[in-house]
């Protein structure tokens, strides 16, 4: 589900409706009651959003844009329906102050990582040190670096005037994304490969142990 989220995009034909309690894909219908203003109206729960339109100058042409004014809580994907129940707080909270400050954001999707590890590895623990311990039990690389980038991007002490969030949002909507990736990766996928496994006939599960037990 996270991975087909379409966000909201300006002047956007089809996105997923930034409502809170639709969210639907749906298809949005523009009109302009003004020069700077747009509404787009969710064709499934019939939701107006509010749009800021603004022109500027690329080269010798000129372009026009807008951003989400209102609702703007909601530009960031919603959880992954596999995150544990004791981090969603984290999480949501993170969604709903991420239009107005990235960084604090950041700050808090860091924290569902550190509590994504800790549930991982059933303990507390340094972060650094538990994504480590994570990396040696077999982390896939990828999911390594989601981590990391997580872990690192929220981590405000460690670039003080170096990377500033709140000049680039997209890029907290990116951990978002990560921490997502991380969920599916390390909570759905497995149990899925699980699920399957034990739904085998119990004569090839035998079969597989006997075969395990030879090597
Ligand atoms: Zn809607």
């Amino acid at each position: 589900m996270s991975k087909d989220y379409s966000p909201p995009i300006f002047e956007g034909e089809r996105f997923h409706c930034p409502f809170p309690g639709c969210g639907a894909f749906a298809q949005m219908m523009w009109s302009r009651p003004s020069t700077e203003a747009c509404i787009a109206e969710c064709a499934s729960c019939g939701g107006k959003s509010i749009w800021r339109r603004y022109v500027v100058a690329s080269g010798l042409n000129f372009l026009t844009k807008g951003t989400l004014l209102y609702p703007t809580a909601t530009l960031a994907p919603p959880h992954h329906p596999d995150l544990p129940e004791k981090i969603k707080p984290d999480y949501e909270e993170a969604r709903m102050i991420s239009a107005q400050s990235p960084r604090a954001a950041a700050a808090l999707l860091r924290l569902c990582v550190q509590k994504l590890c800790n549930h991982l590895l059933k303990k507390e623990g340094d972060i650094n040190t538990q994504i480590g311990e994570l990396v040696k039990l077999g982390l896939p690389v990828k999911i390594q670096r989601a981590l990391d980038s997580v872990r690192v991007i929220g981590n405000e002490s460690v670039h003080p005037g170096t990377m500033d969030l709140n000049d680039t949002p997209e890029l907290t909507i990116v951990l978002f994304r990560l921490v997502n990736l991380i969920v599916q990766n390390c909570i759905t996928d497995p149990n899925e490969a699980d699920d399957i496994f034990n739904s085998l006939p119990a004569n090839k599960l035998l079969g597989i142990e006997a075969r395990d037990n030879k090597s």
